[in-house]
């Protein structure tokens, strides 16, 4: 079998670049929001809690008296102090000295924070001044940390007089992201981790799933390979873990049992048509010698013998015949010509046909045809199925030499035509096979009419071209009725 190239990637390779493809998109994803947007959205978190930290503790401030070495606001910035430990929590003078916590000896010696320089303290007091309408102002510094300063007012002596210009008090905080900055370095590791298992799993999943999904492909390919080679022996269920895969299996061993069927059924046409052949060639030959060497000079013998050859070359032709109608008719070759015409006239027609079986044989063909009935239908093939069914009911009909022909009216727009005959009737496991098949009963049966047992066949082919229901009813012992059901029009 030549097959066009073309070409196409396999399974494998697809799934393989589609896991491949989604977790590079995953972790391209993952990459960006981790390098860029993180740390925006934490750099706004962080500066909208210091504004908060930083407002709330304005506010206790201002309700506090600022009073010069007050305990009581030594305690209040330790406690934020430690309820804040990302942060550096001063107040401060206008100088940018330290004037809360009040530091004590150890502290001062072991440095244990690390207050803001003058300059530092400068740049910030400069935005602040630049918006006298707010509280206060939160900027970032160069190394990365956030410092809120607002003005709190004035640290006045114990007496309660402002000092000077230079006890301005000003709360100044001191945000670290070191932590935070940690966290996200960490993270960074956790992700290249994190990415190469992602990889390393698509790759594996990607492989596993191929496996499982070509291996069944494979089989039933292999399967199908030897089934064209004629082997109907080939069995495509199997152990397949998904649902179309059994499916197609299931098809295809369908397909197959068809297939050998219809090979079997070629075998035995074969078979049967060249047995069939055969008779009435060896029959011709064999009569034709007689006439040369035996009966050529007697011409009541030589009358007998060649009317055996005229027989039985009419038999050949009349097989020939049907052969080759049922293959024009089924390869399509034939289209119907339909047309409308009286179906009553036509049934006693074809009817007629067979009066000279009355008077020779004694055949007694009863009409049941109601008049006027009208249908649309390939003429010339309906007298074949007419014809043929007729035919099969004199063959086969019992003792008293009986057949019914009927047509009548079984409801709106449908009109029944039955052929019934007394014989002995069709077992129901050959009720299918009379139809499908070169098919013929096994035992020699005398016939008044020759068959070719090609004629039911060929009334099925015709009959479902036009899409018309027939069937046969029978009764062993007692007879068939043969039907079809015409439309009427
Ligand atoms: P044949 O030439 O053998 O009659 P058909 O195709 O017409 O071929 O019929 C096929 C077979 O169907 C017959 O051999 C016979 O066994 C069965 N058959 C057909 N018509 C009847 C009938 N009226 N009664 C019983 N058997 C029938």
């Amino acid at each position: 079998m030549k097959q066009a190239k073309r070409r196409f990637h396999s399974i494998n390779f697809i799934l393989w670049m589609s896991f491949l493809s989604f977790a590079a998109f995953i972790i391209l994803i993952t990459w960006v929001f981790q390098s860029t947007l993180l740390q925006v959205f934490f750099n706004a978190q962080t500066q909208r809690d210091l504004a908060t930290v930083g407002e709330g503790m304005y506010e206790d401030l201002r309700r506090m008296p600022l009073v010069e070495g007050n305990d009581y606001i030594d305690k209040y910035i330790r406690k934020e102090q430690s309820e804040n430990p990302a942060a550096q929590i001063f107040l401060l003078n206008g100088n940018g000295e330290v004037l809360y916590p009040m530091y004590t000896q150890e502290e001062e010696e072991y440095e244990l924070s690390t207050p803001p320089t003058f300059d530092m303290f400068a740049a910030v007091r400069g935005e602040l001044e630049e918006k006298p309408e707010s509280v206060g102002v939160t900027v970032q510094k160069s190394d990365g940390d956030f410092v809120f300063l607002a003005k709190v007012g004035s640290i006045v002596s114990a007496s309660g007089s402002v000092l000077s210009e230079s006890n301005d008090a000003y709360l100044y905080i001191d945000y670290s992201t070191e932590i935070a900055s940690m966290a996200m370095g960490t993270m960074r590791v956790q992700l290249i981790m994190i990415s190469v298992i992602v990889i390393f799993l698509a790759l594996v999943l990607s492989a596993l799933l191929s496996m499982k999904l070509t291996k069944p492909i494979t089989q039933i390919t292999k399967a199908a390979q030897r089934m064209a080679t004629g082997d109907f022996s080939v069995n495509f269920k199997g152990e397949y873990s998904y649902a179309e895969m059994d499916a197609l299996a299931e098809t295809l061993d369908y397909a197959k049992e068809e297939i050998g069927k219809s090979d079997e059924l070629q075998k035995e046409v074969l078979a049967n048509v060249t047995h069939d052949l055969k008779t009435p060639l060896t029959m011709i030959k064999s009569y034709a010698c007689m006439i040369q060497e035996i009966s050529g000079d007697n011409p009541e013998k030589r009358a007998k013998h060649t009317q055996v050859i005229i027989d039985e070359s009419d038999r050949l032709t009349s097989l020939v015949n049907d052969i080759l109608n049922l293959s024009k008719i089924r390869s399509g070759m034939d289209s119907l010509k339909i047309t409308n015409f009286n179906l009553s006239e036509f049934v006693h027609t074809v009817c007629e046909r067979f009066d000279y079986l009355r008077e020779t044989q004694g055949y007694v063909i009863e009409r049941d045809i109601e008049d006027e009935l009208y249908t649309e239908a390939d003429m010339e093939k309906i007298e074949q199925v007419v014809y043929n069914l007729i035919g099969n009911a004199v063959n086969y009909t019992g003792e008293d030499k009986k057949i019914r022909v009927g047509l009548k009216k079984e409801k709106e727009g449908v009109l029944r035509f039955t052929v019934t005959d007394t014989g002995k009737g069709i077992p129901a496991d050959q009720i299918d096979t009379i139809w499908d098949r070169y098919y013929r009963s096994s035992e020699t049966h005398k016939r008044p009419i020759k068959g070719t047992g090609l004629g039911l066949s060929i009334v099925k082919t015709i009959l479902q071209k036009h899409n018309f229901l027939f069937g046969v009813e029978s009764e062993v012992g007692k007879g068939s009725t043969f039907y079809v059901l015409f439309p009427e029009k």
